[in-house]
């Protein structure tokens, strides 16, 4: 009878004795641990009182059961002190066994509103969301002290209209989240670096082009070597090319069809579009000289696991562009070179490595999503704590 009890309820120093109930099943069990006085440990006691316990516990598919518990108040006779029966499982007073509260956190972790779970269960939404905590604070224990990863991943999203950003870091060898930290300046992200485990161990650090980022970067892990994002630096080049587009045909600009040719990669258009294209850009001698610019950019950007000796030939390419970039007439263009000066190691950097943070930018997709079902969070740590058991 003890191992079915073991199979049927997961509940171990429980006996079933009977199973009643017409609307919800009830299952009488008896305790069959010894029990001890918690205070000194002794098995000397005397029998004072018993009342009967009801405790909610995991049922058959969606339906909880209830075990019908009787519990004994003794008097220890070494220390005098009295008590009830404690019992595996359980806790005191409580009317809910540990293991259908983790249950029901897991459901509700898994997607199951509080709203349902409360009308299958009889539960009221606040103790749902009180145990949901409680399930991801356990869970997120596991977690706590690691140590930073090899190849940190940095960017910002947004979080809520009233705290504004957050940054993630990422684990970009294992693609998993690292933490969450609100906000994404250096004063919001010091105290973070400041305890955290592991900085000696960051060797490569990717980010987009944020001199917040990198200036914290440099301060608190300064053994770590800085990679631009390939994403952010090729976005940024097209965004700086588009506005030169407007200063030169503003008309052509605001045409949707011209835009979508215009802001692609030339070597993925088809046939017939890049007809089209070459038909537009002969009417603009000077565009078609940026554009066949941008061309050969983003080639040279979309480069990676360059050699050495390779690696070696394409600086004096890149040095020449950003210097063409800066001597030109246009002021986002001299903008764009300007910046790409500034990130010149990071940039050529990039070219040797193949991490992106592609990895971090769909964990934001996640986070947005986990942030809807929720109907937005308003606390911050609860949305970490949430962040990182989903994604962790
Ligand atoms: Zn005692």
């Amino acid at each position: 009878m003890n191992d079915i009890t073991k199979s049927l309820l997961n509940l171990y120093g429980y006996k079933v004795t009977g199973i009643t109930g017409t609307k919800q099943i009830e299952v009488k069990v008896d305790y069959i641990e010894p029990t001890k006085c918690p205070c000194c440990g002794s098995e000397r006691l005397r029998k004072k009182d018993q009342k009967e316990r009801r405790i909610r516990h995991i049922g058959m598919g969606n339906r909880s059961l209830i075990l019908i518990l009787k519990t004994i108040k003794f008097c220890c006779v070494a220390c005098k002190k009295y008590f009830w029966q404690r019992f595996q499982g359980v806790l005191p007073r409580m009317r809910n066994t540990e293991a259908f509260k983790e249950q029901i956190a897991d459901l509700h972790h898994k997607g199951i509103t509080a709203k349902d779970l409360g009308v299958d269960h009889g539960l009221g939404h606040a103790t749902i969301t009180r145990w949901y905590i409680r399930y991801l604070e356990r869970r997120n224990l596991e977690l706590k002290g690691a140590a930073l990863p090899k190849v940190l991943g940095i960017d910002e999203h947004f979080f809520t209209k009233r705290r504004g950003y957050a940054t993630t870091l990422c684990n970009l060898r294992t693609h998993r989240v690292f933490d969450v930290v609100l906000g994404r300046s250096e004063a919001s992200l010091e105290g973070f670096f400041r305890q955290c485990q592991g900085k000696e161990n960051v060797q490569v650090a990717v980010m987009d082009l944020s001199e917040t980022y990198r200036k914290i970067i440099q301060k608190f892990l300064p053994k770590a070597k800085i990679v631009a994002d390939r994403f952010h630096v090729i976005r940024l080049a097209n965004h700086h090319f588009m506005a030169t587009w407007k200063l030169i045909d503003p008309e052509g600009r605001r045409n949707i069809g011209l835009t979508k040719l215009m802001r692609q990669h030339e070597w993925n258009l088809a046939p017939e579009k890049q007809r089209k294209l070459h038909r537009y850009l002969a009417e603009y001698p000077a565009l078609k000289v940026i554009y066949n610019f941008k061309q050969e950019l983003c080639q040279l950007l979309l480069l990676k696991r360059q050699n050495h000796q390779q690696f070696k030939r394409i600086i004096p390419t890149f040095l020449t562009k950003i210097a063409a970039l800066q001597s030109s007439n246009f002021s986002p263009l001299i903008t764009l070179g300007n910046t790409l000066q500034s990130w010149q190691e990071e940039i050529l950097r990039m070219l040797r490595f193949t991490k992106t943070n592609g990895i971090t930018e769909g964990f934001h997709n996640k986070m947005e999503m986990m942030s809807r079902r929720a109907f937005g969070f308003r606390n911050f740590n609860n949305y970490r704590l949430k962040v990182r058991v989903a994604c962790a």
